[in-house]
């Protein structure tokens, strides 16, 4: 699995293999990560607050999002400013906890680095 495939799979980004993520989604909980990955060991919060970054990727990505669907829908399908948001509103609403979720996945790829050999040196807590 490639970086790109583990990010989207939000699997640990040491291993590759363990989730970051609690499953299965529990509404009430969306954000729920395990404390470390059950495969390798790799801590998912290494220090409080670290996921503040991530905030800053969800809010890109989210305008960069919001953009592109007003844009091709009243550029290219001449839809009204009023069709467009309600596709724009229903698309965040439907999307709101994945986008949360990716983000923390990416924020930590970028700082963990893959170790092909996680599996058989688990970090020890
Ligand atoms: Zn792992």
């Amino acid at each position: 699995m490639n970086k790109i495939q583990s990010i989207f799979k939000m699997t640990c980004p040491r291993c590759r293999e363990g989730n970051l993520f609690v499953k299965p989604f529990n509404i009430s909980k969306p954000l729920d990560m395990h404390k470390a990955c059950q495969v390798c060991g790799q801590k998912t919060e290494p220090e409080p607050g670290y996921y503040f970054g991530a905030m800053f990727i969800s809010y890109i990505w989210t305008g960069w999002l919001c953009l592109f669907i007003v844009g091709t829908t009243m550029i290219f399908l001449d839809w009204t400013i009023t069709q467009s948001f309600i596709l724009l509103i229903s698309a965040m609403v439907l999307s709101f906890f994945w986008v949360m979720r990716i983000s923390r996945s990416i924020y930590i790829h970028v700082d963990v680095s893959y170790d092909p050999k996680a599996k058989e040196n688990p970090i020890e807590h």
